[in-house]
């Protein structure tokens, strides 16, 4: 790890990779020529042109960002061990996260291919050999996909190139056996104009500077672009991703890439990507050995949504015929409680629950013949509001309803004030 040196450290806490925007909306968007009084949905499942699969608008990702794999933590921002990468990979599996590549992403962003409801994406960044050696082995135990941010002066032999970096052949191995290689820049700095920079002579004389105007936009070309253009031809691949060290860029810089034909660009600030995520800077979770916490974050983060517990319906009060109805103020603190669940379908026997706001759940009679449940309430309410709150099941789902009422002045148990306490 010679030459491949101190940046490298530095680099990753803040990096960001970058492609090009695509112009989602309309390339979502289906012409509708059915005769449906509807307008067109977007990815129209109704639609008698098949040009485009349906895909799951709803489903989210997260993008992992790992760097070098060591049985030693010394870089703990940069590193990770592979015992404690392995069972992260193995973590994605038992939450029923599933591994995609990067070009799957990328298409199902286009509306081209569906995905799995909650996905993840691996990406190494740097070209670390440890990456070929150690992680991609892994990867090939679990058959997952992944990608490979590359900056071409670190490849071997490249002037930021030491001994622990990964050479072309193995990434043309990699290539060969379908994993994705993307650019990460030539040297891995901050792209930004006016910001110090250093310049590798090919001697390898290093010296920082500030580059401004015309000096700055070649050098910024040879970093967005040239790196593409190299990747491109040295291994015969099409690169349409670019990963910004340190995610720091600008409108420019994003111009730049999108000119260049990157499709996508990503950052380290880690968020789940949902499919009107905006292209041009897609969050990566930046997974450190120091901070385990970020990568159960992250699986939480879609963990939460999908996941877990069976999906509960709302169903409006209103279709309930509710008693008392929703907003409305009655006189008395004993009220009778009413809904007609009928218009919710074949209801589960024994599904249904009522709670009432300041008793809990009550022991609510439900008639199955005219679908109605009802209360009577047998010690006064002492708030000026009381929420209802239904629950049943109904063809293996879960339906809700809630409505409010109010208590008159009082009629309530002590309280003054009346108010029908609005829908929440
Ligand atoms: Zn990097």
């Amino acid at each position: 790890m010679m030459i491949r040196f101190a940046i490298v450290p530095l680099l990753f806490a803040l990096n960001f990779s970058m492609c090009n925007r695509h112009e989602t909306v309309s390339q979502n968007s289906q012409p509708s020529s059915t005769s449906s009084p509807t307008p067109a949905a977007p990815v129209a499942a109704a639609s008698p042109k098949k040009t485009k699969p349906v895909v799951d608008q709803t489903a989210q990702v997260i993008i992992f960002c790992y760097h070098r794999l060591v049985d030693k933590i010394r870089y703990p921002g940069t590193e990770i061990t592979p015992a404690a990468f392995e069972a992260q990979m193995k973590e994605l599996k038992d939450h029923g996260i599933t591994v995609i590549g990067m070009q799957d992403l990328l298409a199902w962003k286009r509306g081209e291919k569906n995905i799995p409801p909650r996905c993840a994406v691996i990406t190494f960044d740097d070209g670390w050999k440890s990456q070929y050696e150690v992680a991609w082995p892994i990867m090939k135990k679990f058959e997952y996909p992944f990608t490979m941010f590359i900056y071409t002066e670190g490849v071997r032999g490249g002037s930021l190139g030491g001994g622990e970096a990964i050479t072309w052949e193995q990434l043309a191995d990699m290539r060969d056996n379908g994993v994705d290689i993307e650019a990460h820049t030539a040297t891995h700095q901050d792209l930004r104009e006016g910001h110090n920079i250093m310049l590798a002579s090919p001697g390898g004389k290093r010296t920082r500077t500030k580059l401004t105007g015309p000096q700055y936009e070649q050098w910024v070309q040879s970093e967005v672009v040239g790196a593409k253009e190299l990747l491109e031809q040295r291994l015969g691949i099409k690169v349409n991703c670019f990963a910004v060290p340190f995610g720091n860029y600008n409108e420019h810089v994003k111009e730049l890439a999108r000119n260049a034909g990157y499709e996508a660009m990503f950052t380290v600030y880690g968020q789940p990507i949902t499919f009107t995520s905006a292209l041009d800077s897609l969050g990566r979770y930046a997974i450190e050995a120091n901070k385990p916490k970020v990568f159960e974050d992250a699986v939480k983060m879609i963990g939460a949504s999908s996941a877990g517990g069976p999906a509960v319906a709302e169903v409006g009060a209103k279709d309930l015929a509710t008693q008392p109805a929703d907003g409305e103020t009655v006189r008395t603190a004993l009220p009778l409680i009413k809904a007609n669940l009928s218009a919710i379908g074949q209801i589960e026997p024994g599904s249904v629950q009522m709670r009432v706001s300041g008793i809990g759940i009550v022991p609510a009679s439900y008639d199955p013949k005219t679908g109605i449940v009802s209360y009577q309430v047998t010690q006064k309410l002492r708030e000026k509001s009381c929420s209802v709150f239904v629950t049943a099941k109904s063809a293996g789902k879960k339906v809700e309803a809630h409505w409010t009422f109010g208590i008159e002045e009082g009629a309530a148990g002590g309280i003054t004030s009346p108010a029908p306490t609005p829908k929440k």
